[in-house]
């Protein structure tokens, strides 16, 4: 019997998952990500229409936060934002892997 097989983690570093590159995004976005990962997580959005979307939206809404950060903002709005990117996230992840209907 080959029960020797381990699932590699090589294997899945070849090509990330939607829910891995959008976890890398954050990094990416702030520029801390670099070297293969960054390049890996470049070609995944070259062919993934669903990551650069999210991408768009996660850029579009840090800069919003960050300049309300500015602002006095009231807490009640701030749990509002910080939500609503938490909301989006795990929610575009899956359908971006399971769905490929569109
Ligand atoms: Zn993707």
């Amino acid at each position: 019997m080959e029960s020797s097989h381990r699932e590699s983690a090589i294997e899945a570093y070849d090509d990330f998952t939607c829910q891995q590159v959008i976890a890398l995004l954050v990094d990416y976005v702030d520029g801390t990500l670099q070297g293969q990962t960054a390049r890996m997580l470049q070609e995944h959005l070259q062919d993934c229409p669903e990551c650069v979307a999210f991408l768009r939206t996660y850029t579009a809404t840090l800069r919003t936060t960050r300049t309300l950060r500015d602002v006095e903002m009231p807490p009640a709005l701030q749990d509002r934002v910080l939500r609503f990117l938490r909301e989006r996230r795990p929610e575009l992840a899956p359908s971006c892997c399971q769905s490929h209907t569109g």
